[in-house]
C-alpha cells in the first residue's frame, strides 16, 4: 500500500474518531496530516496531540483561542486555519493525498467539492454532500481523475460487490451485468412502535438504534428511514443506477449491509458487524484489505437473517426522498436542506417527530411549484440550501 497522508474532515464525530482509530493501526503507511472540527475543540486538541498532525481546522477565532489554551505547554503547536475557506482549502493541500469527508450535512459540501477537484482520493461519507450537489460532484471526479471510495456502509458494501477490477472513480452508466441494488435498512429504533404513540417520541429514544452508534443528527435520519432516502439518491449518483432499479430492504439484523443483483439471478451480499471501521478501512487500503480492528462476525450464532419491505406509511420520509429524486436536483436540495432544520428543531424539543416529515412535505411542495433553470454551481446549490432552511426554520417556530 502506498504511504497516505490523510485530512480528516470532522474529526471529532463518530466517523472522524472511528477513521483515526483505523489510521493508528498502520503507522508505517497511514498517517494524519490535518484535523478539522466545528465544535468540542478540546477533543480536537487531544487528536491532534495523539495524531501529531501538521495542520488543524476550526470555525473562528474563539476557536483557535480555545485550541491553543487546551494545547500543552512545551509541545509545538500545529498550525491552526481558520473558517469555512481554510476548510476547503486544506483538502486541495499538496501535502494531502486522502480526504476523509466526514462532516454532517451540507456544511461539508465545499470541502469534499474541492478534494474531488483536487484530485485527492476523497472517502466521503459525508452523504448530504452527494444528495445536495450529486451530478456536479460526480462530475468534479470525473474530470478530475479522483478517487471515490464510498463509507456509507450500503454504498461501501455495494461496492465490494460491484464488478469495478480495482477501478474507483465515477461511474456514468450502470454497471454491465448489475440488474439491480438492494439497499438494506434496520428499520431504526421505531420499526415496530405503534403508529399513535410516534407523536411522543423523545430525541433520546430516536437516537437509540438498536445496531449502530452513530451521531445525532444521522441516528434521528434512521428513526425517520429519511437516512435511507438519503442513500437512496447517494447510490443514484455513485452507481448512475435509476430509482427504478434501487429496491429498499428492511433487514432488522444489520448483518448483510446490502447487495447487488446480477443478470444470471446472483446476488451478491458483503455481510460483517455493523462497525464502520469496515468500510474505512476499506476505503482506506483499497485495493488492499487491511486490519479494521472489527471482529468476525459469528456466522453460526447468527441465528437468522430477515427481510421486509418498507412501509412507506410508517416513513413518510423514504416516500418523500422517492419523489425529490424523481422530481430532479432542486428537491433534493430541498429535501435535504429542511430535514437539517426539521431534524435540529426536533433534536431540540422545538417540534414533535412526526413534524419532521410534515416540514419537508411542505418545503418539498413550494419548490415543485416554482420554475427554475439549472443549478449547475455550488454557489446556486448553497443559495437554494441557504434559503430553504430560512423557510423550513419558520415553519418549525410557528408549531
Ligand atoms: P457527528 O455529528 O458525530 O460528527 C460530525 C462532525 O462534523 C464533527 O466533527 C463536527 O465538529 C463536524 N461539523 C459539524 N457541523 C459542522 C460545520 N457546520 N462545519 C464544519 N464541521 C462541522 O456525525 P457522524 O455520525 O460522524 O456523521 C458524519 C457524516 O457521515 C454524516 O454525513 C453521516 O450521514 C455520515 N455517516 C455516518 C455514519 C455513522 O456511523 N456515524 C454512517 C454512515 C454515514
Ligand atoms: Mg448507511
Amino acid at each position: 500500500m502506498k504511504f497516505q497522508r490523510v485530512y480528516v474532515l470532522g474529526s471529532t464525530g463518530s466517523i472522524g474518531v472511528n477513521t483515526l482509530d483505523v489510521i493508528a493501526r498502520h503507522p508505517e503507511t497511514l498517517s494524519v496530516y490535518a484535523l478539522s472540527a466545528y465544535s468540542r475543540i478540546e477533543q480536537l486538541a487531544a487528536q491532534a496531540l495523539a495524531t501529531g498532525a501538521a495542520v488543524v481546522v476550526v470555525p473562528d477565532e474563539p476557536a483557535r483561542r480555545r485550541f491553543t489554551a487546551a494545547w500543552p505547554a512545551g509541545r509545538t503547536l500545529p498550525e491552526i486555519r481558520v473558517g469555512a475557506a481554510a476548510l476547503a482549502d486544506t483538502a486541495a493541500d499538496s501535502q494531502v493525498s486522502t480526504v476523509m469527508a466526514a462532516i454532517v450535512g451540507a456544511a461539508g459540501l465545499p470541502a469534499a467539492l474541492a478534494a474531488a477537484k483536487a484530485g485527492k482520493r476523497v472517502l466521503l461519507a459525508n452523504k448530504e454532500a452527494l444528495v445536495a450537489a450529486g451530478a456536479l460532484f460526480m462530475k468534479t471526479v470525473r474530470d478530475s481523475g479522483a478517487e471515490l471510495l464510498p463509507i456509507d456502509s450500503e454504498h461501501n458494501a455495494i461496492f465490494q460487490c460491484m464488478p469495478h477490477f480495482g477501478r474507483a472513480g465515477a461511474a456514468t452508466h450502470p454497471a454491465k451485468g448489475v440488474r439491480r441494488l438492494l439497499l438494506t435498512a434496520s428499520g431504526g429504533p421505531f420499526r415496530t412502535t405503534l403508529l399513535e404513540k410516534l407523536t411522543d417520541v423523545t430525541p433520546d429514544q430516536a437516537c437509540a438504534h438498536p445496531n449502530w452508534r452513530m451521531g445525532r443528527k444521522i441516528s434521528v435520519d434512521s428513526a425517520t428511514m429519511l437516512n435511507k432516502g438519503l442513500e437512496v439518491i447517494e447510490a443514484h449518483w455513485l452507481f448512475a443506477m435509476p430509482l427504478e432499479r434501487i429496491q429498499v430492504v428492511v433487514h432488522p439484523q444489520s448483518m448483510v449491509h446490502s447487495m447487488v443483483e446480477y443478470d444470471d439471478g446472483s446476488i451478491l451480499a458483503q455481510l460483517g458487524q455493523p462497525d464502520m471501521r469496515t468500510p474505512i478501512a476499506y476505503g482506506l487500503g483499497f485495493p488492499e484489505r487491511i486490519a479494521s480492528g472489527v471482529g468476525l462476525l459469528a456466522l453460526t450464532s447468527l441465528g437468522r437473517l430477515d427481510f421486509e419491505e418498507p412501509n412507506l406509511d410508517r416513513f413518510p420520509c423514504l416516500r418523500l426522498s422517492f419523489e425529490a429524486l424523481r422530481a430532479g436536483q432542486a428537491s433534493c436540495v430541498t429535501l435535504n436542506a429542511a430535514n437539517e432544520i426539521a431534524v435540529d428543531c426536533f433534536l431540540k424539543q422545538k417540534i414533535r417527530y412526526t413534524e419532521i416529515s410534515r416540514i419537508i412535505e411542505r418545503c418539498l411542495h413550494r419548490e415543485v411549484g416554482r420554475v427554475r433553470s439549472g443549478l449547475d454551481s455550488l454557489e446556486e446549490i448553497l443559495a437554494l440550501d441557504a434559503e430553504t432552511r430560512s423557510f423550513a426554520s419558520q415553519l418549525c417556530h410557528v408549531k
